[in-house]
């Protein structure tokens, strides 16, 4: 089932879901279903799985040169999605990327998803490779979301790349895509960033989700911005419990959001990660309350391969 059709079953109840990340290269699949089984008992109606680009590193040869390689350090989303809609029958959300991608490998990846019945995606552009400033396109790619929005709708409506095959299958897709409260951090300003949201509702998004956050205020002012705007589809908040210490400059560093003096001076005065964590907890549980309250269709909570905290969330939000 369309991740929009989950939320209109549900009719005002707000339901839970959650992304997880593949495992590291090497790791059994097995690493993923422990993290999904504590979860399950909520009722997710689907899971998210990221997507990871090819990275670049060196290795050091025999003769002291430096070797570049390209390596996929998380590789396996589809074949984790396919594993999840098996083993749990839930729906499997992949993410799909711009960055690395032409449109050809997209077209082909669709194709994949489809045969395997899946039909949810999140269209994202991803991020600059390592060691580049700026993300660069694939030469045969897409620059933004929007266009590889436009892509995927073109299939949902058989279109494909060679425009001479003939009484070609329809793809039934529905997409995703990301929503920054905060405004996304290369946006000269929020307002740009809503504009550039709405051209990828315009080529045929669905639903929205949000980047993290951790003031609630933040995401009802981006909701209200983006209804001003003429934004209809649903918008999901993304929520992630802080568990460490090091994550107070580390997730205002890698995602340019802001964090409530009152959260951070709560885990500064943490004696350890343990209580830490419980602070994240507490957090979230009363974010997750408020957002319940005011209606929204679902909380998805970003679990980063770590799942007791969310479980020990979900137990007393849903
Ligand atoms: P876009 O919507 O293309 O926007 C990128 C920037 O370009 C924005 O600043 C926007 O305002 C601007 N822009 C858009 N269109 C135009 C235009 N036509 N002209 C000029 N400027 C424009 N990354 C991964 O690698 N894997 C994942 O699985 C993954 N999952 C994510 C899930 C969520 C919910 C979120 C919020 C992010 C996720 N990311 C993931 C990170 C994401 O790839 C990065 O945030 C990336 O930098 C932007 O992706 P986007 O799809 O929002 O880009």
């Amino acid at each position: 089932m369309k991740v929009t059709e989950h939320i209109n079953k549900a009719n005002g109840k707000t339901l839970f879901s959650f992304e997880i990340l593949p495992p590291l290269k090497g790791q059994h699949i097995q690493s993923i279903f422990n993290n999904i089984d504590p979860l399950i008992e909520f009722n997710p109606p689907f899971i998210d799985v990221t997507y990871h680009r090819e990275e670049y590193t060196y290795k050091e040869l025999d003769n002291g040169l430096l070797k570049k390689q390209v390596v996929k350090k998380r590789p396996g989303t589809v074949g984790i999605c396919a594993a999840i809609q098996n083993k749990y029958n839930v729906d499997a959300v992949p993410h799909i990327l711009c960055g690395g991608f032409t449109k050809e490998d997209t077209e082909n990846f669709l194709i994949d998803l489809d045969f395997l019945g899946i039909n949810n995606v999140v269209a994202l552009r991803g991020d600059a490779v390592k060691n580049e400033t700026y993300f660069k396109a694939e030469k045969e790619g897409h620059k933004f979301a929007s266009e590889l929005t436009s892509q995927i709708q073109d299939l949902n409506n058989g279109k494909y790349l060679n425009d001479e095959l003939l009484n070609s299958s329809k793809t039934n897709f529905c997409i995703g895509v990301a929503g920054y409260p905060e405004k996304h951090m290369e946006a000269p300003s929020l307002d740009s960033d809503i504009h550039f949201l709405k051209k990828k509702i315009k080529n045929g998004a669905n639903y929205i989700v949000t980047q993290m956050f951790f003031d609630n205020k933040k995401y009802f002012d981006f909701v209200a911005k983006c209804r001003t705007e003429g934004i209809t589809v649903p918008i999901i908040p993304g929520l992630k419990p802080i568990s460490t210490k090091k994550q107070l400059n580390l997730i205002p560093h890698r995602f340019k959001v802001d964090l409530p003096d009152d959260l951070v001076m709560n885990v500064v005065n943490c004696k350890d990660n343990i209580a830490v964590r419980q602070v994240g907890i507490e957090w979230c549980i009363h974010q997750s309350k408020e957002l319940i309250k005011a209606g929204v269709p679902l909380l998805h909570y970003y679990s980063m391969g770590k799942s007791t905290n969310i479980q020990q969330i979900a137990k007393d939000v849903f």
